[in-house]
Protein backbone atom coordinates (compact mmCIF):
# COMPACT_ATOMS: atom_id res chain seq x y z
CA UNK A 1 0.00 0.00 0.00
CA UNK A 2 1.38 3.33 -0.85
CA UNK A 3 0.53 6.36 0.75
CA UNK A 4 -0.13 9.35 1.03
CA UNK A 5 -1.30 10.09 -2.61
CA UNK A 6 -2.32 13.15 -4.55
CA UNK A 7 -5.56 12.47 -7.14
CA UNK A 8 -5.27 14.64 -9.48
CA UNK A 9 -8.47 14.96 -11.61
CA UNK A 10 -8.44 15.36 -15.26
CA UNK A 11 -12.27 16.10 -15.62
CA UNK A 12 -11.97 18.55 -12.82
CA UNK A 13 -9.43 20.50 -14.67
CA UNK A 14 -11.35 20.53 -18.02
CA UNK A 15 -14.71 21.41 -15.90
CA UNK A 16 -13.07 23.89 -14.81
CA UNK A 17 -11.37 25.39 -17.64
CA UNK A 18 -14.91 25.36 -19.00
CA UNK A 19 -16.17 27.49 -15.97
CA UNK A 20 -13.11 30.39 -17.21
CA UNK A 21 -14.72 30.25 -20.69
CA UNK A 22 -17.97 31.06 -19.37
CA UNK A 23 -16.99 33.78 -17.13
CA UNK A 24 -15.13 35.45 -19.82
CA UNK A 25 -16.79 34.55 -23.04
CA UNK A 26 -15.13 37.19 -25.00
CA UNK A 27 -11.39 36.40 -23.72
CA UNK A 28 -8.75 33.54 -24.91
CA UNK A 29 -7.29 31.56 -22.14
CA UNK A 30 -3.79 31.23 -21.12
CA UNK A 31 -3.83 28.61 -18.51
CA UNK A 32 -1.08 29.31 -15.97
CA UNK A 33 1.00 25.88 -15.03
CA UNK A 34 4.10 26.92 -13.22
CA UNK A 35 5.25 25.55 -10.49
CA UNK A 36 4.81 22.11 -11.87
CA UNK A 37 0.85 22.88 -12.50
CA UNK A 38 0.30 24.77 -9.14
CA UNK A 39 1.83 21.47 -7.88
CA UNK A 40 -0.69 19.14 -9.83
CA UNK A 41 2.10 17.84 -12.21
CA UNK A 42 2.94 20.55 -15.05
CA UNK A 43 2.82 18.14 -18.12
CA UNK A 44 -0.22 16.11 -17.42
CA UNK A 45 -1.90 19.53 -16.20
CA UNK A 46 -0.99 20.65 -19.97
CA UNK A 47 -2.28 17.81 -21.69
CA UNK A 48 -5.56 17.62 -19.70
CA UNK A 49 -5.86 21.56 -20.55
CA UNK A 50 -5.12 20.89 -24.09
CA UNK A 51 -8.28 23.05 -25.21
CA UNK A 52 -6.64 26.09 -23.57
CA UNK A 53 -5.66 28.64 -25.97
CA UNK A 54 -1.86 28.52 -24.25
CA UNK A 55 -0.03 27.90 -21.25
CA UNK A 56 1.61 30.29 -18.90
CA UNK A 57 5.08 28.96 -16.98
CA UNK A 58 7.63 31.06 -15.02
CA UNK A 59 10.83 29.90 -16.43
CA UNK A 60 12.14 28.84 -19.73
CA UNK A 61 13.11 25.02 -17.86
CA UNK A 62 9.71 24.36 -17.74
CA UNK A 63 9.08 25.37 -21.91
CA UNK A 64 11.46 23.02 -22.23
CA UNK A 65 9.91 20.26 -20.44
CA UNK A 66 6.86 20.91 -22.00
CA UNK A 67 8.40 20.96 -25.46
CA UNK A 68 9.99 17.44 -24.61
CA UNK A 69 6.67 15.91 -23.80
CA UNK A 70 5.62 16.96 -26.28
CA UNK A 71 3.20 19.86 -26.06
CA UNK A 72 2.54 21.77 -29.03
CA UNK A 73 0.35 24.22 -27.85
CA UNK A 74 1.64 28.06 -27.15
CA UNK A 75 3.71 28.77 -24.28
CA UNK A 76 4.05 32.20 -22.75
CA UNK A 77 7.46 33.06 -20.39
CA UNK A 78 5.33 35.23 -17.81
CA UNK A 79 9.08 35.85 -16.16
CA UNK A 80 10.84 36.32 -19.89
CA UNK A 81 14.23 35.34 -20.95
CA UNK A 82 17.67 37.14 -20.02
CA UNK A 83 20.28 36.83 -22.24
CA UNK A 84 21.09 36.25 -25.77
CA UNK A 85 21.35 32.38 -24.94
CA UNK A 86 17.96 32.24 -23.59
CA UNK A 87 16.48 34.31 -26.56
CA UNK A 88 17.75 31.79 -28.90
CA UNK A 89 16.46 28.87 -26.59
CA UNK A 90 12.91 30.26 -26.27
CA UNK A 91 13.03 31.21 -30.17
CA UNK A 92 13.96 27.36 -30.54
CA UNK A 93 10.99 25.90 -27.63
CA UNK A 94 8.86 28.57 -30.39
CA UNK A 95 8.29 30.82 -27.09
CA UNK A 96 6.48 33.97 -26.33
CA UNK A 97 8.37 36.03 -24.39
CA UNK A 98 7.27 38.59 -21.64
CA UNK A 99 9.28 41.83 -22.01
CA UNK A 100 9.42 43.73 -18.15
CA UNK A 101 12.84 45.49 -18.11
CA UNK A 102 15.36 47.74 -19.90
CA UNK A 103 17.75 44.57 -19.86
CA UNK A 104 15.80 42.11 -21.80
CA UNK A 105 15.16 44.73 -24.47
CA UNK A 106 19.16 44.79 -24.57
CA UNK A 107 18.95 41.22 -25.02
CA UNK A 108 16.44 40.87 -27.46
CA UNK A 109 17.86 44.11 -29.53
CA UNK A 110 21.00 41.53 -29.50
CA UNK A 111 19.20 38.41 -30.71
CA UNK A 112 20.75 38.10 -33.99
CA UNK A 113 18.54 34.51 -34.83
CA UNK A 114 16.21 34.24 -37.91
CA UNK A 115 13.26 33.98 -35.17
CA UNK A 116 10.14 36.47 -34.85
CA UNK A 117 8.92 36.83 -31.34
CA UNK A 118 5.61 37.39 -30.25
CA UNK A 119 6.11 39.88 -27.45
CA UNK A 120 4.57 40.70 -24.72
CA UNK A 121 4.94 44.23 -22.86
CA UNK A 122 4.93 44.58 -19.37
CA UNK A 123 3.50 47.33 -17.57
CA UNK A 124 3.91 48.06 -13.66
CA UNK A 125 0.43 49.58 -13.34
CA UNK A 126 1.21 49.51 -9.47
CA UNK A 127 1.95 46.24 -8.37
CA UNK A 128 5.96 47.41 -8.43
CA UNK A 129 6.92 43.58 -9.18
CA UNK A 130 7.48 43.11 -12.76
CA UNK A 131 7.37 45.85 -15.68
CA UNK A 132 7.69 49.27 -17.10
CA UNK A 133 6.56 52.52 -15.25
CA UNK A 134 4.25 54.68 -16.85
CA UNK A 135 6.91 57.29 -17.65
CA UNK A 136 9.02 54.35 -19.51
CA UNK A 137 6.49 52.46 -21.07
CA UNK A 138 6.28 54.64 -24.16
CA UNK A 139 10.24 54.60 -25.07
CA UNK A 140 9.95 50.04 -24.21
CA UNK A 141 6.97 49.99 -26.97
CA UNK A 142 9.27 52.15 -29.47
CA UNK A 143 11.97 50.33 -29.16
CA UNK A 144 10.25 46.94 -29.82
CA UNK A 145 8.49 48.20 -32.12
CA UNK A 146 11.99 49.11 -33.99
CA UNK A 147 13.09 45.52 -32.90
CA UNK A 148 13.82 43.15 -36.00
CA UNK A 149 13.49 40.36 -33.68
CA UNK A 150 9.85 41.44 -32.83
CA UNK A 151 6.50 39.64 -35.07
CA UNK A 152 4.37 41.27 -32.57
CA UNK A 153 3.50 43.02 -29.47
CA UNK A 154 0.66 42.53 -27.03
CA UNK A 155 0.58 43.99 -23.42
CA UNK A 156 -0.56 42.79 -19.79
CA UNK A 157 -0.25 43.97 -16.58
CA UNK A 158 -0.59 42.00 -13.31
CA UNK A 159 -3.24 43.03 -10.54
CA UNK A 160 -1.95 42.73 -7.00
CA UNK A 161 -4.99 43.30 -5.31
CA UNK A 162 -7.84 41.24 -7.51
CA UNK A 163 -9.74 39.10 -4.98
CA UNK A 164 -10.64 42.76 -2.90
CA UNK A 165 -13.59 44.84 -4.72
CA UNK A 166 -11.32 47.97 -3.79
CA UNK A 167 -9.76 51.01 -5.75
CA UNK A 168 -6.30 49.31 -5.82
CA UNK A 169 -7.70 47.12 -8.85
CA UNK A 170 -9.75 49.73 -10.00
CA UNK A 171 -6.27 52.36 -10.02
CA UNK A 172 -4.45 49.76 -11.88
CA UNK A 173 -7.12 49.28 -14.28
CA UNK A 174 -7.21 52.75 -15.19
CA UNK A 175 -3.42 53.48 -15.14
CA UNK A 176 -2.97 50.67 -17.50
CA UNK A 177 -6.24 51.26 -19.96
CA UNK A 178 -5.29 54.80 -20.25
CA UNK A 179 -2.15 53.77 -21.15
CA UNK A 180 -2.63 50.81 -23.75
CA UNK A 181 -6.15 51.17 -24.93
CA UNK A 182 -5.28 54.00 -27.66
CA UNK A 183 -2.33 51.29 -29.29
CA UNK A 184 -4.73 49.27 -30.05
CA UNK A 185 -2.61 45.95 -29.16
CA UNK A 186 -3.97 42.46 -27.67
CA UNK A 187 -4.11 43.09 -23.82
CA UNK A 188 -3.99 41.09 -21.20
CA UNK A 189 -4.58 41.22 -17.26
CA UNK A 190 -6.72 39.12 -14.99
CA UNK A 191 -5.29 36.29 -12.97
CA UNK A 192 -8.04 33.70 -11.43
CA UNK A 193 -9.82 36.82 -9.19
CA UNK A 194 -10.39 38.83 -11.66
CA UNK A 195 -11.69 36.35 -13.92
CA UNK A 196 -14.27 36.14 -11.13
CA UNK A 197 -14.49 39.54 -9.99
CA UNK A 198 -13.55 41.89 -12.45
CA UNK A 199 -15.64 41.33 -16.04
CA UNK A 200 -13.90 44.57 -17.07
CA UNK A 201 -10.09 43.29 -17.02
CA UNK A 202 -10.83 40.44 -18.73
CA UNK A 203 -9.89 42.10 -22.45
CA UNK A 204 -8.49 40.11 -24.53
CA UNK A 205 -6.50 37.07 -22.77
CA UNK A 206 -7.20 35.93 -19.39
CA UNK A 207 -4.53 34.12 -17.49
CA UNK A 208 -5.99 31.93 -14.62
CA UNK A 209 -4.07 29.49 -12.53
CA UNK A 210 -5.52 28.69 -9.43
CA UNK A 211 -9.20 28.67 -10.33
CA UNK A 212 -8.33 25.97 -13.38
CA UNK A 213 -7.46 24.02 -10.26
CA UNK A 214 -10.52 24.09 -8.55
CA UNK A 215 -9.30 26.21 -5.93
CA UNK A 216 -10.96 29.83 -4.85
CA UNK A 217 -9.04 33.17 -4.67
CA UNK A 218 -11.86 35.05 -2.97
CA UNK A 219 -11.75 35.35 0.56
CA UNK A 220 -15.70 34.93 1.03
CA UNK A 221 -16.33 32.38 -1.29
CA UNK A 222 -16.15 28.89 -1.68
CA UNK A 223 -14.71 27.23 -5.34
CA UNK A 224 -17.60 25.59 -5.76
CA UNK A 225 -20.12 28.73 -5.16
CA UNK A 226 -18.50 28.88 -8.68
CA UNK A 227 -19.05 25.87 -9.86
CA UNK A 228 -15.10 24.95 -9.57
CA UNK A 229 -14.09 21.45 -8.53
CA UNK A 230 -11.01 20.54 -7.08
CA UNK A 231 -8.76 19.20 -9.05
CA UNK A 232 -5.92 17.97 -6.24
CA UNK A 233 -7.09 15.63 -3.39
CA UNK A 234 -4.71 14.68 -0.73
CA UNK A 235 -5.43 11.27 1.19
CA UNK A 236 -3.80 9.23 2.99
CA UNK A 237 -4.67 6.70 5.73
CA UNK A 238 -4.95 6.09 9.69
CA UNK A 239 -1.98 3.78 10.74
CA UNK A 240 -2.75 3.92 14.60
CA UNK A 241 -5.03 4.40 16.91
CA UNK A 242 -4.05 5.47 20.75
CA UNK A 243 -6.16 5.56 23.43
CA UNK A 244 -5.25 8.72 26.17
CA UNK A 245 -6.51 9.53 29.26
CA UNK A 246 -7.72 13.46 30.71
CA UNK A 247 -4.27 15.57 30.70
CA UNK A 248 -2.24 12.88 28.66
CA UNK A 249 -0.31 15.15 25.64
CA UNK A 250 -0.09 13.96 22.14
CA UNK A 251 2.73 14.30 19.47
CA UNK A 252 6.26 16.33 20.22
CA UNK A 253 5.98 18.71 23.00
CA UNK A 254 3.13 17.72 24.10
CA UNK A 255 1.06 20.71 22.42
CA UNK A 256 -1.96 19.27 22.86
CA UNK A 257 -4.06 17.18 25.82
CA UNK A 258 -6.57 15.57 26.33
CA UNK A 259 -9.65 17.37 28.08
CA UNK A 260 -11.46 13.86 27.97
CA UNK A 261 -10.76 10.20 27.68
CA UNK A 262 -9.92 10.52 23.74
CA UNK A 263 -9.16 8.43 21.04
CA UNK A 264 -6.38 10.13 18.66
CA UNK A 265 -5.71 8.81 15.15
CA UNK A 266 -2.41 8.47 13.63
CA UNK A 267 -2.48 9.45 10.05
CA UNK A 268 0.65 8.79 7.46
CA UNK A 269 1.37 12.18 6.39
CA UNK A 270 3.86 14.82 7.44
CA UNK A 271 5.80 18.01 6.84
CA UNK A 272 8.14 15.82 4.71
CA UNK A 273 4.53 15.22 2.13
CA UNK A 274 4.22 19.03 2.42
CA UNK A 275 1.35 19.07 5.15
CA UNK A 276 2.94 22.44 6.66
CA UNK A 277 4.27 21.74 9.99
CA UNK A 278 2.92 24.99 11.33
CA UNK A 279 -0.68 23.74 10.96
CA UNK A 280 -1.98 24.67 14.64
CA UNK A 281 -4.86 22.34 15.84
CA UNK A 282 -8.37 22.63 15.26
CA UNK A 283 -7.94 22.43 11.80
CA UNK A 284 -9.87 20.23 9.76
CA UNK A 285 -8.88 16.97 7.93
CA UNK A 286 -11.80 14.12 6.99
CA UNK A 287 -11.73 10.82 8.39
CA UNK A 288 -13.83 7.90 6.63
CA UNK A 289 -15.33 11.00 4.83
CA UNK A 290 -16.36 12.24 8.30
CA UNK A 291 -14.46 15.83 9.73
CA UNK A 292 -12.20 15.80 12.98
CA UNK A 293 -9.24 17.66 13.63
CA UNK A 294 -5.72 18.39 14.45
CA UNK A 295 -4.28 17.27 17.86
CA UNK A 296 -0.90 17.60 18.72
CA UNK A 297 2.24 19.07 16.41
CA UNK A 298 2.78 17.83 12.68
CA UNK A 299 5.53 15.56 13.05
CA UNK A 300 7.46 14.85 9.58
CA UNK A 301 5.72 11.68 8.35
CA UNK A 302 2.54 11.43 10.30
CA UNK A 303 0.13 13.89 12.13
CA UNK A 304 -2.37 12.78 15.04
CA UNK A 305 -6.51 13.49 14.75
CA UNK A 306 -8.87 13.37 17.63
CA UNK A 307 -11.19 11.07 16.28
CA UNK A 308 -12.61 10.76 19.97
CA UNK A 309 -16.27 12.00 18.15
CA UNK A 310 -15.79 8.92 15.06
CA UNK A 311 -16.12 5.68 17.36
CA UNK A 312 -16.07 3.82 13.70
CA UNK A 313 -12.66 5.02 12.81
CA UNK A 314 -9.95 2.25 12.88
CA UNK A 315 -6.43 1.96 11.65
CA UNK A 316 -6.74 1.30 7.46
CA UNK A 317 -9.60 4.33 7.42
CA UNK A 318 -8.85 6.84 4.23
CA UNK A 319 -7.62 10.38 5.86
CA UNK A 320 -8.50 12.97 3.01
CA UNK A 321 -6.24 16.85 4.17
CA UNK A 322 -7.35 18.44 1.22
CA UNK A 323 -9.71 18.16 -2.26
CA UNK A 324 -12.66 16.94 -2.48
CA UNK A 325 -14.49 17.06 0.30
CA UNK A 326 -12.33 19.47 1.96
CA UNK A 327 -11.27 22.72 0.29
CA UNK A 328 -7.68 23.59 0.61
CA UNK A 329 -8.76 26.81 1.44
CA UNK A 330 -10.26 25.79 5.03
CA UNK A 331 -6.87 24.22 5.99
CA UNK A 332 -5.06 27.18 4.94
CA UNK A 333 -5.34 29.60 7.60
CA UNK A 334 -5.10 27.19 10.17
CA UNK A 335 -1.06 27.03 8.61
CA UNK A 336 -0.99 30.82 7.76
CA UNK A 337 -0.52 30.22 4.70
CA UNK A 338 -3.04 30.08 1.49
CA UNK A 339 -4.23 27.39 -1.07
CA UNK A 340 -1.43 28.58 -3.33
CA UNK A 341 0.98 27.10 -1.17
CA UNK A 342 -0.31 24.34 0.16
CA UNK A 343 -0.58 22.68 -2.97
CA UNK A 344 2.75 23.97 -4.38
CA UNK A 345 4.50 22.24 -1.61
CA UNK A 346 3.46 18.99 -1.88
CA UNK A 347 6.60 17.38 -1.94
CA UNK A 348 8.26 14.97 -4.15
CA UNK A 349 7.62 11.50 -2.10
CA UNK A 350 4.19 12.09 -3.20
CA UNK A 351 2.81 9.96 -6.16
CA UNK A 352 0.32 12.25 -8.45
CA UNK A 353 -2.12 9.56 -9.24
CA UNK A 354 -4.35 10.81 -12.25
CA UNK A 355 -8.29 9.52 -12.30
N1 LIG B 1 -0.40 35.92 -14.43
C1 LIG B 1 0.76 36.11 -13.78
C2 LIG B 1 1.75 37.09 -14.33
C3 LIG B 1 1.02 35.43 -12.60
O1 LIG B 1 2.17 35.63 -11.95
C4 LIG B 1 0.06 34.51 -12.10
C5 LIG B 1 0.27 33.78 -10.85
O2 LIG B 1 0.80 34.21 -9.90
C6 LIG B 1 -1.13 34.34 -12.80
C7 LIG B 1 -1.33 35.05 -13.96
C8 LIG B 1 -2.20 33.40 -12.29
O3 LIG B 1 -2.69 33.83 -11.06
P1 LIG B 1 -3.86 33.03 -10.28
O4 LIG B 1 -3.28 31.71 -9.89
O5 LIG B 1 -4.16 33.88 -9.10
O6 LIG B 1 -4.98 32.90 -11.23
Amino acid sequence: MSFPVATIDAAALRSNLAVVRRMAPRSRVIAVVKANGYGHGMIRVARALADADGLGVARLADAVALREAGVTQRILLLEGVFGVEQFALAAKEQCEIVVHSPEQLDALEQFAGSHRFIVWLKLNSGMNRLGFRVEDFAAAHARLQRCSSVSQIRVMTHLSSSEERGHVTATQLKVFDDLVAPLGLERSVANSAAVIGWPEAHQDWVRPGLMLYGMSPMPNQTAAEFGLRPAMTLSTQLIGVQNVGVGEPVGYNGIWRAQRPSRIGIAAIGYGDGFPRGTRNGAPVLVGGKEATIAGRVSMDMISIDITDLPQAKAGDEVVVWGEGLPAERLAPYADTTCYELVCRVTSRVPLLWK
